[in-house]
């Protein structure tokens, strides 16, 4: 899967001509499952442009509330039947709306009561690598999201994306060595707890260039793109080395 994450980015107009350019960019990649995140109110014209593409619409994020006084957010029966798929626990959320991993996880059930898929992001900071607990951050930011399941989520409800804040909007990607050790290791402790673990994906400040040595690696399922699905050609290059990774090309 290669997921591109807009942001607070782009007119609806601006979003449209993209939406317009990466779905016929990606028409015959179909071994890749490709996802356009756009803000909220692309959503709805976004879903007629994409309706006959292999494209599926994301949302950013979701409240863990089905309805009420919650002024300015957008809930899960809002977003059901309008898009396929809803980010949560991206940094982003953490650090600048100080969202914390057990809200994380309500969102998570949240998506699930109402049948939408999610990609459930986690990751450490830099002082958290330096400090080497990089396994101990993803752990509990995964756990959070796994205790507030009713039952476990099976593989194809979810999607996991280590997201490095150190590498998220920074041009540091991590090494394909860094990223595939963390995945691996989200891999086999999802697995654990829950009993099988979904497609990770890797996110931070990949490019068309740097795509393939990340997608080539074996635990790594994907990516999460933010300033580079903001470009046609750079986002449709990544998900043609996802292809291409996929396929042993
Ligand atoms: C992101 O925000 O999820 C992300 C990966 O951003 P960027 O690609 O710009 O680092």
């Amino acid at each position: 899967m290669v997921a591109g994450n807009w942001k607070m980015n782009t007119t609806v107009e601006q979003g449209l001509e993209l939406a317009r350019r990466v779905a016929a960019g990606c028409a015959t990649q179909a071994a890749v499952e490709v996802a356009m995140l756009p803000p909220f109110v692309h959503l709805r014209p976004l879903r007629e442009v994409l309706s006959s593409s292999r494209v599926l619409l994301g949302a950013q994020d979701v409240h863990w509330e089905d309805a009420g006084a919650f002024t300015g957010e957008v809930s899960a029966p809002m977003l059901a039947g309008l898009c396929d798929i809803v980010l949560v626990g991206h940094s982003e959320r953490r650090q600048l709306f100080g969202e914390t991993d057990e809200q994380t996880g309500r969102k998570f059930a949240a998506l699930r009561r109402h049948g939408l898929r999610a990609i459930v992001a986690v990751g450490e900071t830099g002082a958290e690598r330096d400090a080497g607990s990089t396994a101990a951050v993803v752990d509990r930011q995964l756990d959070a999201v796994l205790a507030a399941a009713a039952r476990p989520p099976t593989p194809d409800e979810w999607v996991i994306a280590y997201e490095p804040v150190w590498a998220i909007g920074t041009g540091r990607t991590a090494t394909p060595g860094q990223a595939q050790e963390a995945c691996a290791h989200i891999r086999e402790h999802v697995a654990a707890v829950a009993g099988s673990a979904p497609r990770v994906l890797y996110g931070g400040s990949v490019t068309a260039d740097s795509a393939l040595e990340l997608f080539r690696c074996a635990d790594i399922d994907g990516g999460l793109i933010g300033g580079a699905s903001l470009d046609a050609e750079a986002f449709v290059g990544i998900v043609a080395a996802a292809e291409a990774a996929g396929t042993g090309r």
